[in-house]
């Protein structure tokens, strides 16, 4: 069994934050192993909606009166922890959307379309989820550009050697995540945006299975865009954040047009655009879901991100010990840098029927494509069943997922 004792990780302290661990699902506690679609949020988060919508709901930047003003000052107050969260220079350049998906298509929109066009080249990689693959597609129809794939290897691991030789003259752009969701690879993105920049071209990080697990520092990284979302990283759904460099900010035209995002507005001369970043946040945002989501920012620093990687890297290992005993398991992904996330066929057995099962025992996995169908294409799949961890798992969930799937497998064969 992995060893745990040197982490210094408090999980029955932390794991009374969430109040939805205390629930039962068909009779059992529940063991919530379906982290990388959606994290679970502690009260700490939950608190800031009743906090908000009690005390202080107000349309932002329109003040002059003090709800207006303190819902103003939340909203901007959380640009600057999500600035301090990746490492950013200016806090101008974080822009919040609804999610990571949004981000990616604010970059295709207002980034792509002044800077693509016919011939020219995108890279984007068979690890990617489906938001970091359609926008480019729909994009690529429109403005006819080409799009390449950097090729995986049975590991699961890109072939950067294949990467480097899929450059030429006429690559604008690389678009690939940090972290895969499907199998848990961790690509090496600083080493990626090298070799793009020295080719001039830019690249785009979809960080949103990156962000709940590791430190990001998108100046180290030297991403020219970086995207996550709030619902993976114990904030709410509804919300998430794009990185910009500031100078590519400035020079994109807007995406969404409405207000907020304006200077002024004329209808004899020239509408003029509001300055980054809220030249790209028309429409009143989701406030109290960004307010909270800085709230899940400061939870998850609290704590630490190394210690969470560390714990959730000692459960994978733990729960990857255990399936192996399981006949005719098959893990996918084993890329020697994996973050907290275990995919996995059984022959004879359909993942869906697993999944099935294993819900009536109390714990939550996913079953299905995980939005990567060209990544499991490559294996020949359909389907996986994935566990994917928390900080909030536990080493003895961890075992009672190992002996369910040992029964539900036994019941399906
Ligand atoms: N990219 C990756 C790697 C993901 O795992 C997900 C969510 N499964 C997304 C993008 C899309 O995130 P959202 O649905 O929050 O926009």
């Amino acid at each position: 069994m992995a060893d745990f004792s040197d982490l210094t990780l408090d999980v029955a302290k932390l794991r009374r934050d969430f109040p939805i661990l205390d629930r039962e699902v068909h009779g059992k506690p529940l063991i919530y192993l379906d982290n990388a679609a959606t994290s679970q949020t502690p009260r700490q988060v939950i608190e800031v909606f009743d906090d908000y919508y009690g005390r202080y709901n107000a349309n932002i930047h329109r003040g002059l009166h003090t709800l207006s003003d303190e819902a103003t000052a939340a909203f901007e107050g959380t640009r600057e922890t999500v600035r301090a969260f990746l490492n950013a220079a200016d806090h101008r350049e974080i822009v919040f959307t609804r999610g990571t998906t949004e981000a990616i298509n604010l970059v295709a929109n207002a980034w792509g379309r002044a800077n693509l066009k016919a011939g020219d080249e995108v890279l984007i990689s068979r690890l990617e989820h489906h938001s970091n693959i359609v926008p480019w597609q729909l994009l690529a129809g429109e403005l006819g550009f080409t799009i390449k794939v950097i090729p995986v290897d049975e590991r699961g691991v890109l072939d950067l050697a294949a990467y480097r030789d899929l450059f030429t003259e006429r690559t604008r752009l690389v678009a690939v995540n940090h972290v895969s969701n499907a199998f848990g690879t961790v690509n090496p993105v600083a080493e990626m945006a090298r070799v793009a920049h020295e080719h001039g071209a830019r690249i785009l990080i979809d960080g949103a299975q990156a962000a709940p697990h590791q430190a990001i520092d998108v100046q180290a990284i030297d991403a020219d865009f970086y995207a996550f979302s709030g619902h993976k990283v114990y904030g709410p759904t509804g919300v998430g954040v794009l990185y910009g460099r500031a100078e590519l900010l400035e020079a994109m035209p807007p995406w969404q047009g409405g207000g907020e995002m304006i200077k002024t507005v004329s209808l004899e001369v020239p509408t003029t655009f509001a300055d980054i970043p809220h030249k790209f946040e028309a429409g009143t945002p989701a406030i109290a879901e960004v307010i909270a989501l800085g709230r899940a920012l400061r939870w998850v620093s609290a704590i630490g991100l190394p210690l969470i990687g560390a714990w959730e890297a000692r459960l994978l290992e733990h729960a990857t010990e255990g399936v192996q005993g399981i006949e005719g398991l098959r893990i996918l992904g084993t890329a020697p840098d994996k973050a907290g996330v275990l995919s996995f066929v059984v022959d004879g057995a359909h993942s869906q029927d697993i999944g099935l099962l294993i819900d009536q025992l109390g714990v939550a996995i996913r079953t299905g494509h995980h939005c990567a169908q060209p990544l499991l294409s490559q294996f020949g799949l359909d389907a996986t069943c994935r566990a994917s961890f928390a900080a909030y798992n536990t080493p003895e969930e961890i075992d009672v997922f190992v002996e369910g799937l040992e029964r539900v497998v036994g019941m399906l064969r």
